[in-house]
This record gives C-alpha cells, sequence and structure tokens, in this order.
C-alpha cells in the first residue's frame, strides 16, 4: 500500500481558483513541468524561491509514493528583453556584451544554477531539455498550429492568431483576462506591427542579419518564440496532456496563457489538468529581480558579504526560512527574519539529535499516531509547510519535555516520533544538518584553514597584500570568515 492510497492530496488549481482533490492522470504516476531559468546570469534568490517551491512538491509527491517525471527546462534561446516580440535576445546581449559566445553565456549560467540548487538541496529533476535541443520539434508544432489554422506568416515570422483562436477557444482563462483589454494593455499599435492584432505573439521570428542565435526553418533563418520552447518540450517528454504544470506567478500572462493556446491550437485538447503558481519574494516591500538591482544572491547570503545582512547564513537555514511561509504567499527578505529562522532551525536540528538518546516508558504523555496525522494532513492540503513546520515544533517540544523527564513516551510512539521527524524534516522540506557535517571534517578542514591563516600572516609579514587579501577573500567566498583580533586570527564558518 503507497502513502497516497490513503492521503488525499488537495492541490490549489490556478486556473479554477479551487483547492482540487488531486487524482493523477495514471494511477501512481505523475507528469509534472516546471518553466526553467534563462540562463543569463546568476540565479537570485528570487529565482531560487520559486524552484524550491516545486522542489517541496517534487519531494513530497515522491514521498507518497508516486513515481513522478519531473521536467524543467532550460531556456536558452528566444527569451527576447522585456519578455516582448522585439528587442534582443538576453543570452545574445550578455555574449555581445562579455564578448563570448552565447554558449558560453549558457553553459556559465547553467553550471552556475546547478551549483546553487544542489547547495539548498533541490533534487535534479528527471529531464532537463533546453530550447536549443528541440529547435526540429518547435517547427513541427508551429507547422501544426498553421495548418490547424491559428496562425500565419508574415516575411520569414509566425505569429499566432489570439482573436481567430478566441472564436472557438478562450484565451485568458488563465490568467482571467479578456482579449478585448489586451488591446488596451499592448504598448504596439496595429500600424507599427507586421501583426493583424496586437494581442498575436511569435512562434517563429526571423533573424535579422544580426542576430547570431539562428536555425533554418521553413519561413527562412529565424529562431523560436519564447513560449512555444515550453509547450515543445512538455508535450515531448510528459504528452499532450499531464498532470502537474508550475511556475512563478508572474508567468502567468503572458507565458503560461501563451503555452495553453499553443497546446490547444496544436493538439486540439487542454495540456494540463493543475496549475501551479509559486509567489514572489521580495525585498524591502518589492519583487527581487535582476533588472531593477533589487535583490540578493545566494552567494551573498552563505559569505554574509551585503550591507544587508548581519552575519553569514547556512543553505539550510535560508531554505528553512523559505519553507516557514506557503508558496502561495508573498515572502519578505530581511536580516531579521533569518535570524528567527536560525534560531528555529537550531532548536529543530538540537531535538532531533536529542531523539536517539530518550528513555521510553510504559505509558505515553504524547499522542505520536494523532501528531503524525496532522504533518500529514498539513501537506495534503495544498503543500502547507508552515503549518506542517508548526506541528514539527509541538514534537519539539514534546521532545525537550521527555528528556527533562517532565513527560513520558512508549518505544511504539517513539519509533513514530523519530520516523516522522525524520521522513518530513530530511526527505520532504528538504533540510540537513549543516552543522553535523561540517564536525566530521572539522579535524582536516580546520588544520587546512589554519594552515591559510598561517600563509597569510606570513604574507602580511611581507607586505604580501595581494596575497592575504586574496586567502581572506577567496576563504569568505566558501563561506569562511577570518576575524583578525588582538590575540590572532580566528575563523568562523556559515
Ligand atoms: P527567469 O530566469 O527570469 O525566467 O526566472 C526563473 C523563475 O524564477 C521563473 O519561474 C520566475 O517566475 C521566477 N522568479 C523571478 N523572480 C522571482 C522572485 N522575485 N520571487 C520568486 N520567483 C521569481
Ligand atoms: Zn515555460
Amino acid at each position: 500500500m503507497q502513502l497516497y492510497q490513503t492521503n488525499e492530496l488537495k492541490i490549489y488549481n490556478s486556473i479554477t481558483g479551487e483547492k482540487e482533490v488531486f487524482k493523477p492522470i495514471t494511477e501512481g504516476y505523475v507528469g509534472m513541468y516546471v518553466c526553467g531559468p534563462t540562463v543569463y546570469s546568476n540565479v537570485h534568490l528570487g529565482n531560487v524561491r520559486t524552484f524550491m517551491s516545486f522542489d517541496l512538491v517534487f519531494r513530497y509527491l515522491k514521498h507518497l509514493g508516486y513515481k513522478v517525471r519531473y521536467v524543467r527546462n532550460i531556456t536558452d534561446a528566444g527569451h527576447l528583453e522585456n519578455d516582448a516580440d522585439s528587442g534582443e535576445d538576453r543570452i545574445a546581449k550578455k555574449a555581445r556584451l562579455e564578448q563570448i559566445e552565447p554558449m558560453e553565456v549558457v553553459q556559465k549560467y547553467t553550471v552556475d544554477f546547478h551549483n546553487t540548487l544542489n547547495k539548498f538541496n533541490n533534487l535534479p529533476p528527471s529531464i532537463e531539455p533546453t530550447a536549443t535541443g528541440h529547435i526540429i520539434e518547435q517547427i513541427e508544432v508551429i507547422k501544426e498550429i498553421i495548418e490547424n489554422g491559428f496562425a500565419y506568416v508574415v516575411n520569414g515570422s509566425v505569429y499566432f492568431d489570439v482573436l481567430k483562436f478566441n472564436e472557438t477557444n478562450e484565451y485568458g482563462k488563465l490568467s482571467k483576462r479578456k482579449v478585448e483589454d489586451l488591446i488596451h494593455n499592448t504598448r504596439e499599435t496595429a500600424g507599427q506591427s507586421e501583426k493583424k492584432n496586437p494581442q498575436d505573439f511569435a512562434l517563429w521570428k526571423k533573424a535579422e542579419p544580426q542576430h547570431i542565435m539562428r536555425w533554418p526553418s521553413p519561413w527562412g533563418d529565424g529562431f523560436p518564440g519564447w513560449h512555444l520552447e515550453c509547450t515543445t518540450m512538455s508535450t515531448k517528454y510528459l504528452g499532450e496532456h499531464f498532470d502537474i504544470h508550475g511556475g512563478g506567478m508572474d508567468l502567468k500572462f503572458p507565458h503560461h496563457e501563451c503555452e495553453i493556446a499553443q497546446a490547444e491550437a496544436s493538439t486540439g485538447q487542454s495540456p494540463v489538468n493543475y496549475w501551479m503558481h509559486a509567489n514572489l519574494l521580495t525585498l524591502n516591500g518589492k519583487k527581487m529581480a535582476k533588472s531593477t538591482g533589487n535583490n540578493i544572491l545566494p552567494n551573498e547570503i552563505f559569505t554574509g558579504n551585503n550591507d544587508i545582512l548581519d552575519k553569514p547564513y547556512s543553505p539550510s537555514v535560508t531554505r528553512f526560512f523559505m519553507l516557514q511561509a506557503n508558496y502561495r504567499s508573498i515572502l519578505d527578505f530581511s536580516n531579521d527574519a533569518l535570524l528567527a529562522s536560525e534560531k528555529g532551525f537550531n532548536r529543530l536540528m538540537e531535538a532531533i539529535n536529542n531523539l536517539d538518546g530518550l528513555k521510553t516508558a510504559s505509558t505515553s504523555s504524547f499522542d505520536a499516531q494523532a501528531w503524525k496525522d496532522r504533518c500529514y494532513e498539513a501537506m495534503n492540503d495544498d503543500f502547507n509547510s508552515p503549518i506542517l513546520i508548526a506541528h514539527l515544533f509541538d514534537a519539539v517540544k514534546q521532545i525537550n519535555l521527555i528528556k527533562e523527564d517532565k513527560a513520558t513516551i512508549t518505544k511504539e510512539d517513539l519509533n513514530i516520533l523519530k520516523g516522522t521527524m525524520h521522513a518530513f524534516v530530511f526527505d520532504v522540506l528538504g533540510l540537513q544538518d549543516e552543522r553535523n557535517t561540517q564536525d566530521t571534517s572539522s579535524d582536516k578542514l580546520g588544520g587546512t584553514i589554519e594552515l591559510l591563516i598561517q600563509l597569510r600572516a606570513e604574507a602580511r609579514a611581507n607586505k604580501d597584500f595581494a596575497t592575504s587579501d586574496k586567502i581572506r577573500d577567496e576563504l569568505a567566498a566558501l563561506g569562511v570568515q577570518l576575524k583578525d583580533g588582538k590575540d590572532g586570527t580566528t575563523f568562523s564558518l556559515s
């Protein structure tokens, strides 16, 4: 018997605006697609929050016993500036500014993305397809849409005919927008554009001579529109109709709305059963975003190198901070909030470490099974991690009371408590007790750092400040802070 057979999971479906009982298309299997990053710069903590939200979903579905195929793409072509149909390709622009090849940009920031998500203990997806690896498939989808009468060719570009589509289907059903209203919300006017109507969007764009990211197609050299890759790759790896599609809240429109239109126009059926949208991480009350500079990078958190931070914080503390909020709520980042999370995280880890030494008794003053049921109830209610964490702290309180002989627990209840704590804290929430990892290798690590401190002191004595600063800065980037005091240099790990 799998856990999913005894746990009725409810998911908030953005398209219906309701929490619905989750029923996969194929019993025991889940197909999930999440829009991945556009790899033209380092991921900021806002991006991390969205991927962590879906990591929680992935982990819990797996915990329930589902076989999950989790597809998350890498956008390495076609995403233009301002999410619009004109302007420079984001990756090509970065390549021009850094004077490197577009694929060097893609490689550099894909590696950064993977390293960052690994640090936060996000599980890798089952398949991670790229837009450039699926140009042929994207061209095939465009051909189908043209054949079905929902797209037209102008001067080497192909556009999706939104008004035509809306005669038989409903464009705007996800973002709750009316096609008529969209006319007023677009910056282009009909006369200035080669589009029939301003609501139309590009499936394929003709490449101007200076556009270096280009591929041959039946309509001439060009590149795919941004929305097309997700329709193409989700269909290829999950089928025309699959269970869950996720992404950040800001992708609802136009990206996901256009994905629905493309899928319906090419296959004739609605592609997704449950649409999930993760809410934003804000800084100073405003959306964290690359373009405005209102963001914080993961490395700045691990090193503490940012004015808004009083000290460094570990990846698990940061993860814990994010999971203490519901994935559908806005979360504001601050040093105080992280500090509070660190305290809570340490209390949780200490309690888990104390579990092994607890004495058992003939009676329990704590109903472990009822508590376990409450933990599942929280997660079954649309992955409500803050409520789950509140229940975990109820258990922390009990563990501390039992340790102080102020409460009792039977062997059976202790087993339930241990098993459930480990499953939720480590498998479902994906937290790690970094303090333990540091302890096991502390002798070697400590010795190595002491050696570097000594070399730095020698460099300073020789007035070789370039070397001494390099040692300090590179150690800081690795999460090792040096502090100079009157009795010499000490270090701390973040
Ligand atoms: P991008 O690389 O810009 O396409 O973004 C990758 C993912 O991060 C998308 O799902 C965005 O919705 C999400 N994202 C961007 N900014 C934020 C933010 N401040 N908070 C949460 N998610 C974000
Ligand atoms: Zn997408």
